[in-house]
């Protein structure tokens, strides 16, 4: 039987790069999108279109109760979640000066007590059946920090944290935890930057001379959802061009 698999955050960027990649391996993808986004059923039909066939629930990660009232339905409508890529993220820069407690809170929210949301409730039944497979996208700012981005540094290395942790819990039940860290990949997250910013101050930083692609992010959570990365957890898998190496 098919696995099934939660993309959260998997309308657009690197969720749906993810999302395609999966399908493509036979997966029944499943992912979320934010209460607010009034944008999801134009998506999904898009996607249809295209032959991409996926289903979607209405989330807001940086909910506990959400997270639980969402996964409660994708259980009883799809099956029990095998394989959890925690994607949904957000930034929202600013120097530590100018950082107010909304701010921080919005990031910390959602880059990092949603990993706990979401992966709360999918725990428990991978453990009893004895294989899972949790995907934490985490970033290359949560390794190195970066300037403007305090926040989003704290949550990112904090998912990395929460994994390690979780990783050795399950180690003995089949079940893997695993962050990977892209470094800047071209999606609207980082194509909204100013052209200017990302020639002279992002692009020479990445010894390739280019931004990652979407694609290849999902390649390597292909691989670490697969039964062969079976002997792979509680790492941090960098991809990002050789920006940063640790
Ligand atoms: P996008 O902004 O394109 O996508 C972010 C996704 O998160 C959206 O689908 C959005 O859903 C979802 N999301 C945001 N807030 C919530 C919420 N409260 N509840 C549910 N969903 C939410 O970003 P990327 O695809 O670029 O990034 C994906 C992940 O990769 C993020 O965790 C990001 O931090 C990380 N990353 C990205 C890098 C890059 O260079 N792009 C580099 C390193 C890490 P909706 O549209 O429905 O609101």
């Amino acid at each position: 039987m098919a696995r099934v698999a939660l993309v959260t955050g998997g309308m657009g960027g690197l969720g749906e790069a993810i999302g395609i990649k999966l399908l493509a391996l036979g997966y029944k993808v499943v992912t979320t999108y934010s209460p607010t986004n009034t944008k999801y059923q134009a998506w999904l039909d898009q996607m249809k279109e295209a032959g991409y066939q996926f289903s979607a629930y209405p989330c807001d990660v940086s909910d506990y109760d959400s997270a639980q009232t969402c996964v409660a339905a994708i259980e009883k409508d799809i099956g029990p979640v095998d394989v959890l890529v925690n994607n949904a993220g957000i930034t929202r820069d600013m120097t530590f000066k100018k950082m107010d407690k909304v701010n921080w809170d919005a990031v910390m929210r959602t880059n990092l007590d949603s990993v706990f949301n979401m992966t709360k409730p999918v725990t428990d039944g991978m453990v009893e059946r004895g294989w899972g497979r949790i995907i934490n996208i985490s970033s290359v700012n949560g390794q190195k920090g970066a300037f403007g981005q305090t926040n989003y540094s704290a949550a990112k290395a904090g998912v990395h944290g929460f994994t390690k942790a979780l990783a050795l819990e399950v180690a003995r039940k089949g079940v893997t935890v695993n962050t990977i860290s892209p470094g800047y990949i071209g999606t609207k997250m980082v194509t909204e930057i100013p052209q200017e910013v990302l020639d002279t101050k992002i692009i020479p930083q990445i010894p390739m001379g280019r931004l990652g692609k979407p694609d290849e992010v999902a390649g390597l959570v292909a691989y670490l959802a697969s039964d062969e990365a079976a002997f792979v957890t509680g790492a941090n898998i960098a991809i990002n061009g050789g920006q940063h190496m640790s």
